[in-house]
């Protein structure tokens, strides 16, 4: 049974790079039929907050990746913080004094004896990397004040997890050697390290914490990404599955994972290309679905949703011309008001011609008296009014789309009509003309 688990040092918003660290975990625990674990360390007592062990459970559990034992979810391993593990440290670093592998200095200091033989991780990314013996001197692991360094609970957490499988960023990979020699004197098997690449900019920078896309919460979260999208877009960044389509759902992207197939390179995030992603998936949503996405969005620049049939039609809409659930409101704000304001293209093209007036007069004309208030049956009125007045719809169009939305984009003006309903229809003309 395959364990596995994620163990971020808490210290702020859940970054990209850890995100996908998670995912890859998750993918290969979910497709062996593993356990997937989060241990949160959080030994570096200044810089850990609550708050930051928030930022990243919500980070994990947006992106949809459940961990089966960890906070929350318990599990006969805890506790899951190693804030929490003192005592089981404090039990093996006996078992180190006993195999006369560690020392006291007189500061108070204790360090670890490394083996000094050559060692070799045996990396399912990067194959097999030899260490030579270290010049390096013996490793403090237990601080004067008492408290252990990483490297050291790092290895008894996954020893004591009972971890078969690290899938870490590479950055760890130059002192993996050390947990190596721990492992050997605690005489426990190291786990399979696999060593994913890390994430640049897309200039080739190393990405921080203040880069665009970096942060789940931020980047993400708020600004109108589908945990879906972002999940098959950082799954590509360091893996390219065997599949003749880059979007792919969970399922298959879990059936399709392969470890040996993670690439050693280091790996270019792109924004757009993230975005486009998310487009994909909008699309693909249900009209309900989009609409329950995008709804925190609309409600958050203050629109009131009164009926919700009608707002989820129109969000749908849309659909196509956006790539992120923020740009939605701006889309679809006139659905919810009638007091919207009239973009200056539209005023300018109201004003163009005297005769538009008149045009505009003649569709509402033909939307009295029609009797029935279909998208068909808004269409056929649009149609006759044209033919009418002696023009192309299409001269009508842009005139009617202005005035009942205020804007020169959007879905089509029989789709715009029909949802704003006739009298509103009406009402949306008259104050245009007025
Ligand atoms: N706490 C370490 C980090 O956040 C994780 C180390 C590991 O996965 O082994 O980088």
């Amino acid at each position: 049974m395959t364990r596995v688990r994620f163990a971020p040092s808490p210290t702020g918003d859940l970054h990209v790079g850890g995100g996908r660290t998670a995912l890859f975990n998750w993918l290969f625990a979910r497709k062996t039929g593993g356990t997937f674990i989060l241990r949160i360390e959080d030994t570096d007592g200044a810089r850990n907050t609550e708050d930051a062990k928030r930022g990243i459970e919500k980070g994990l559990r947006w992106l949809g990746l459940d961990w089966d034992e960890g906070p929350d979810a318990g599990g006969d391993c805890g506790p899951y913080f190693q804030s929490q593990r003192k005592d089981i440290y404090d039990t093996y670093l006996a078992k180190l004094e006993a195999a006369d592998r560690v020392y006291t200095e007189d500061n108070g200091a204790v360090r670890f004896k490394f083996s000094r033989t050559a060692i070799t991780v045996h990396d399912l990314v990067c194959g097999d990397v030899t260490f030579a013996p270290t010049e390096e001197p013996d490793m403090t692991v237990r601080r004067p004040d008492g408290s252990y360094i990483f490297h050291f609970v790092n290895v008894v957490d996954d020893i004591e997890m009972k971890m078969t499988h690290v899938f870490r960023g590479e950055d760890h990979l130059s002192n993996t050697w050390k947990h190596i020699d721990l492992f050997n004197a605690f005489g426990a098997t190291p786990p399979i390290y696999a060593h994913i690449p890390l994430i640049l900019n897309s200039d080739g920078s190393k990405m921080s914490k203040r880069d665009a896309g970096s942060a789940i919460e931020h980047s993400y979260i708020n600004e109108g990404f589908l945990p879906d999208a972002v999940f098959n877009y950082l799954v590509m960044l360091g893996w390219t599955p065997r599949a003749d389509k880059e979007v792919l759902g969970r399922d298959e992207l879990v059936k399709l994972f392969d470890p040996a197939e993670i690439h050693s390179s280091n790996a270019r995030f792109d924004l757009q290309k993230c975005q486009w992603f998310n487009a994909q998936y909008l699309r693909a949503l249900s009209p309900e679905a989009l609409f329950a996405a995008a709804r925190p969005f609309i409600e958050a620049k203050g629109y009131v949703i009164a009926d919700e049939a009608t707002a989820t039609a129109a969000v749908y809409s849309v659909k196509e011309k956006v790539s992120l659930l923020t740009e939605i409101p701006a889309w679809v704000h006139y659905f919810f008001r009638e007091d919207y304001p009239f973009e200056a293209d539209v005023t300018e093209k109201l004003k163009a011609k005297p005769e538009n007036a008149s045009l505009l007069r003649a569709a509402a004309a033909a939307f009295t008296t029609a009797t029935e208030w279909t998208e068909a049956s808004v269409q056929t009125a649009i149609e006759e009014a044209a033919k009418g007045a002696g023009v192309k719809p299409g001269a009508l169009m842009p005139l009617l789309r202005g005035a009942l939305s205020g804007q020169l984009r959007g879905p089509g003006v029989n789709t715009i009509g029909h949802l704003v309903g006739k009298d509103s229809t009406l009402r949306r003309i008259e104050r245009a003309l007025g």
